[in-house]
């Protein structure tokens, strides 16, 4: 048995009593709170011990974030795209993550866990996007996972249809690209037998929960592939016992193929296919209207809001409020370096809240500051499928963040919930703990060498930029038909 104690702490708990204790203890044994501790409060009968104590004192505790919706690959892309149309950045972002060895795999993924960790995210969905990956692939980032000691779901990225979405739909390709798309074949599918093949033995691998790996079917995007490939990710997850998570209706054009496909809203599709469940996590969904927003309520299913991606592409400003109205369960992303160019929750809480504000004239269906760190922890939860984290309880996995309240952002207490939404960049994160075990100390990342990551990332882009040259020149000439 090992145990933990942080003494002397403040403690927002975001537990069912949602108070806020000034001073308290918080105990831990094996990876799990053992007590949450008021002082003063009857049962307070002195100062407990632990094979490890942190002094709390000027520190605030609040659950670690959780990050439902990255793509690791992209950590090595932060400041490589700006104003680019959707279609344009998913070519060029195809470009830059294809080809990728195992040891680049690895190495971006534990890049993408120094930025989370270093701001308060415990736990992620990686929905890992290097196309034509392999078995190698998804161990070299399992590797990374465990050893940056985070709590992730490797989310298996799988498609078996074109990217129609990212296709001109209102003119032939040009002769001389056609021949270039057929010579390069940038985006070939596997056969389905071989993803089934692959995706369930990734799950009979590495899915283990209780030991902070989880392994999810997740199809790239339902308009990208067959119902044959969506009702195996349904079959998997049902027989394995997982989640499922995929991007759903993020660019308007896809709520336009879904008519063409199915002649019904995707959302609408996917209830037939019987794939609208608690199990289901959706990446985006801005392009959705009411009906289909009380279906995902119905049904259960978690909306993963990534709004800093959603503004940078220009996708659209998905209705939260709507759907926070309407009971959908929403979770909150950062997506990927390449569409929003930092790991950061706290801004993607803020903007949570903010963000539909300019276009709903009703203040009380506005998201509040709790609201939107609900997403982040609760709502996370939920996406991940793991009910015991997400609040400081007794029972709870022991994955606590300390924030620094020694700084401006944090003098003087005023709220602790509307300051950790509207205050807080990421930037007083001081300790974070994960699983019972720290792995940042004062600001800096002790669980793994960091500096030894930046290091080996710093050329990685310029190298595979080079090896893909032809391609990523072919992703230049498509992006420049979407202006
Ligand atoms: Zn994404």
């Amino acid at each position: 048995m090992s145990s933990l104690l942080i003494r002397d702490v403040a403690i927002l708990p975001l537990d069912r009593h949602d108070r806020f204790i000034e001073r308290g203890d918080i105990s831990i044994v094996d990876g799990r709170i053992a007590s949450v501790r008021a002082h003063g409060e009857a049962h307070d009968h002195g100062a407990p011990t632990a094979d490890r104590v942190i002094d709390g004192c000027g520190l605030l505790a609040a659950p670690g974030l959780v990050n439902a919706h990255t793509h690791s690959p992209g950590a090595l892309l932060a400041g490589t795209m700006d104003t680019e149309s959707h279609p344009a950045f998913m070519w060029l972002n195809q470009a830059d993550t294809s080809g990728r060895t195992p040891h680049e795999v690895y190495v971006s993924a534990m890049l993408n866990a120094a930025q989370m960790l270093l701001s308060g995210v415990t736990t992620a969905i990686d929905h890992f996007p290097a196309q034509n990956f392999g078995p190698e692939d998804i161990a070299a980032a399992v590797r990374a996972y465990r050893e940056s000691g985070m709590r992730m779901v490797l989310a298996v990225r799988i498609f078996d249809d074109t990217f129609g979405d990212i296709f001109p739909r209102d003119m032939q390709l040009p002769a001389g690209l056609a021949a270039e798309l057929q010579r390069v074949a940038p985006l070939p599918p596997k056969p389905l037998p071989e993803t089934r093949e692959l995706t369930e033995d990734a799950i009979s691998r590495y899915h283990a929960p209780e030991r902070r790996l989880s392994v999810f079917p997740a199809p790239t995007n339902p308009v990208r592939c067959t119902d044959a490939l969506l009702e195996m990710s349904r079959d998997i997850a049902a027989r394995f016992g997982v989640g499922i998570h995929t991007h759903l209706l993020e660019s308007k054009v896809q709520t336009r193929l879904a008519q063409e496909r199915h002649g019904c809203t995707m959302v609408e599709h996917l209830e037939r296919l019987g794939m609208l469940s608690p199990k289901l996590s959706c990446a985006h969904t801005i392009w959705i209207d009411n009906p289909d927003i009380e279906r995902l309520a119905r049904h259960g299913v978690v909306v993963v809001h990534n709004p800093e991606s959603n503004l940078k592409l220009g996708t659209g400003i998905a209705p939260i409020g709507r759907m926070v109205a309407a009971g959908v369960t929403v979770a909150l992303g950062s997506d990927g370096n390449v569409t929003n160019d930092n790991q950061q929750l706290h801004e993607a809480m803020r903007l949570a809240a903010c963000l539909g504000r300019v276009v709903e004239p009703d203040r009380r269906r506005w998201v509040t500051a709790r609201q939107a760190l609900a997403m982040a922890t609760a709502g996370g939860a939920a996406a991940v499928g793991l009910p015991d984290i997400g609040r400081i309880e007794a029972g709870c996995r022991a994955d606590i963040v300390l924030y620094d309240l020694d700084r401006p952002e944090w003098t003087p207490v005023n709220d602790p919930v509307r300051q950790m939404v509207f205050s807080e960049t990421g930037a007083s994160v001081h300790t974070v703990v994960v699983d019972g075990r720290v792995l940042v100390e004062a600001g800096r990342i002790t669980a793994f060498d960091a500096a030894g990551v930046l290091a080996e990332a710093r050329p990685m882009l310029a190298a595979i930029r080079e090896r893909n040259r032809d391609l990523y020149a072919f992703a230049r000439r498509m992006g420049e038909l979407f202006p």
